[in-house]
C-alpha cells in the first residue's frame, strides 16, 4: 500500500514538476519575507519562478488587510483573473495571508471566488505544497482556514530576492491589541522562535551566503523571548547575535515603545554589529489619542525613549509611523502631532489616514472623522516632514558615518545604517560590499559627499 501511496505522490509531485509560477505579494515586509518562503516550498515541486503573471501556472496572492486598499487591490486582481481562469482551467490559482484569514473580512472569499482552486490564511501557508497536490488529486476547490499554525514557516527554506539585505523573522503573532488594527486577530498571539534558531538562520546568511545586513522581523520584536520556556530579551538575543563573526549589520522592525528598554539603547550603543537607525511608531503627538488607540504608552514615555536614545547615540536615523484622523482626533490633537515632529525630526515618517478595519474596536467608535477632512490633515502634516526632512540633510555635515561602501554606476558610494548614500568622489575602489567609515565633507543640492577615514 506504501508504495502504491509513494508512487501516486510521485506521479502528483510530476504534474508540477517544470511547470511556472507567480507570487503577488501585498503588504509589510513580514508578507515580503513570507513570499521568499513560499518560493522556497514551491521549489521543492520542481517549479520555477516568472515575472510574467500569463506564462504562469500557478498564481499565488499572499494577501495583506492592514489597510482596506490593500485589500480592494488584490480582491480587484483577483477577480480580474476570472476570464483568464475560464480560458485555461488548468492554470491554478491560490490566495492566501491575512485577508483569508480574518473572521469578519469584507469580502465573503469562498463564496464570492468559486474560480480560486486554493484559499488558505496565514497559519498554513507553509503547507502549499501539500495543498497544490491535494488540489492536482482532486481538482476541486481547498479551503482551510485554521485557528492555530500547524508549524511555523522557520522551516521552508526562503528563495531572497535581494542579494544584501536577509528578513530573518525571530517572532511571530502579537499581544498588544491596538484598537485599530486587525493583526492580533489574524497572526494570533506572540510565539518566539528558539534563540539558537535564529543564530544558526543568521550565521548562515553572513557566512556562506554573504548578506551585509541581517533584519530581524516580527509584529513587536521588542517582545522578543517573553514565552520561551527559559525567557531571554530582545537586547540579549541583539547580543547573542554579534558574536557572529563576520562583517555585517542587524537592523530590526517593529519596534514598540511600551516593550522599547533602556537595555537595548545600550546595545545598539555599544555593539558595532547593531545598525545605528531605529524605526519607532508614534501613531499619534496625542496622549488622548494614543490611549483611544490602546498604544500602552503616553507622548511623555516615547519622548523619553527619543531623548536617550539620541544622547546615547547621536548619529541615530531615526522614523516612525503616524496615523491620521484616528476617531475622535480633533485639531487639537492633530496639532499636537505636529509639534511631536517638529520636536523629534525624524529622518523618514510613514504617514497613513485611518482606514476602518471590521473585526477591530475602532471600526466601531463614534467621532469617525471626514475622508475629506483626513486629507487635509495628511497632506499637511507630508508638506511639513519634507521641510524637516529638507533641514535634517546639515546634520550630516562633517560628522563620520559607518557605511556600507558599494559601488553605483561606477562611483564609490556609502550608505549609512539609516540608508542615506554619501558620494566618495575619486575613491579608487577595488571590492564593494564591505563596511568603513566615511566622513561627510560636502552636502550639495541635497547629495552628501565625502571621504572614507
Ligand atoms: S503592536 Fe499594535 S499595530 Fe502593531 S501589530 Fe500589534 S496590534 Fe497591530
Amino acid at each position: 500500500m506504501k508504495s502504491v501511496q509513494k508512487e501516486n505522490s510521485q506521479i502528483v509531485s510530476n504534474s508540477y514538476q517544470g511547470k511556472k509560477y507567480h507570487i503577488v505579494t501585498y503588504g509589510c515586509q513580514m508578507n515580503v519575507h513570507e513570499s521568499e518562503k513560499l518560493r522556497g516550498i514551491l521549489s521543492v515541486l520542481n517549479m520555477s519562478e516568472t515575472e510574467d503573471i500569463d506564462k504562469a501556472d500557478v498564481i499565488v496572492f499572499n494577501t495583506c488587510c492592514i489597510r482596506e486598499g490593500a485589500e480592494d487591490r488584490a480582491y480587484n486582481n483577483v477577480i480580474a483573473l476570472k476570464p483568464i481562469k475560464e480560458q485555461d482551467p488548468s492554470k491554478v490559482i491560490v490566495m492566501c495571508g491575512c485577508m483569508p484569514q480574518q473572521k469578519k473580512g469584507k469580502y465573503n472569499l469562498k463564496e464570492k471566488l468559486p474560480f480560486v482552486d486554493i484559499i488558505i490564511g496565514t497559519h498554513n501557508m507553509n503547507m502549499l505544497d501539500q495543498y497544490l497536490l491535494k488540489h492536482a488529486i482532486t481538482g476541486e476547490q481547498i479551503y482551510d482556514i485554521i485557528e492555530k499554525p500547524v508549524t511555523g514557516m522557520d522551516n521552508a527554506k526562503a528563495i531572497r530576492d535581494d542579494h544584501l539585505n536577509a528578513y530573518v523573522n525571530i517572532i511571530y503573532g502579537c499581544n498588544k491589541f491596538c484598537t485599530y488594527c486587525i493583526v492580533p486577530y489574524v497572526r494570533g498571539r506572540e510565539s518566539s522562535r528558539l534563540p539558537q534558531d535564529i543564530y544558526l538562520e543568521v550565521r548562515d546568511l553572513v557566512q556562506n551566503q554573504g548578506y551585509k545586513y541581517i533584519t530581524l522581523l516580527g509584529q513587536n520584536v521588542n517582545s522578543y523571548g517573553k514565552d520561551l520556556k527559559y525567557p531571554m530579551s530582545f537586547a540579549e538575543l541583539l547580543k547573542y547575535l554579534c558574536t557572529i563573526e563576520g562583517d555585517f549589520k542587524i537592523k530590526f522592525m517593529t519596534s514598540h515603545p511600551m516593550d522599547f528598554t533602556d537595555d537595548i539603547i545600550k546595545v545598539m550603543k555599544t555593539e558595532y554589529k547593531v545598525a545605528k537607525t531605529l524605526h519607532l511608531p508614534v501613531q499619534s503627538g496625542s496622549s488622548r489619542i494614543l490611549a483611544k488607540m490602546n498604544r500602552h504608552y503616553n507622548v511623555k514615555h516615547y519622548m523619553g525613549i527619543i531623548k536617550r536614545i539620541k544622547r546615547a547615540i547621536p548619529n541615530i536615523s531615526l522614523s516612525t509611523d503616524i496615523i491620521v484622523g484616528f476617531p475622535g482626533e480633533t485639531v487639537r490633537d492633530f496639532e499636537m502631532t505636529l509639534k511631536l515632529l517638529k520636536k523629534v525630526k525624524f529622518d523618514q515618517v510613514f504617514a497613513f489616514m485611518y482606514s476602518k478595519r471590521t473585526g477591530t474596536p475602532a471600526a466601531t467608535f463614534e467621532n469617525q472623522i471626514d475622508e475629506k477632512e483626513k486629507n487635509v490633515r495628511l497632506n499637511k502634516l507630508l508638506r511639513l516632514q519634507k521641510m524637516i526632512q529638507k533641514e535634517q540633510i546639515k546634520k550630516y555635515f562633517n560628522k563620520t558615518y559607518d557605511c556600507l561602501i558599494r559601488h553605483i554606476n561606477g562611483v564609490a558610494v556609502g550608505i549609512t545604517d539609516g540608508g542615506k548614500e554619501i558620494y566618495i568622489p575619486g575613491y579608487k575602489y577595488v571590492n564593494q560590499n564591505y563596511f568603513a567609515p566615511v566622513k561627510v565633507e560636502n552636502i550639495r543640492n541635497h547629495k552628501l559627499s565625502g571621504v572614507i577615514k
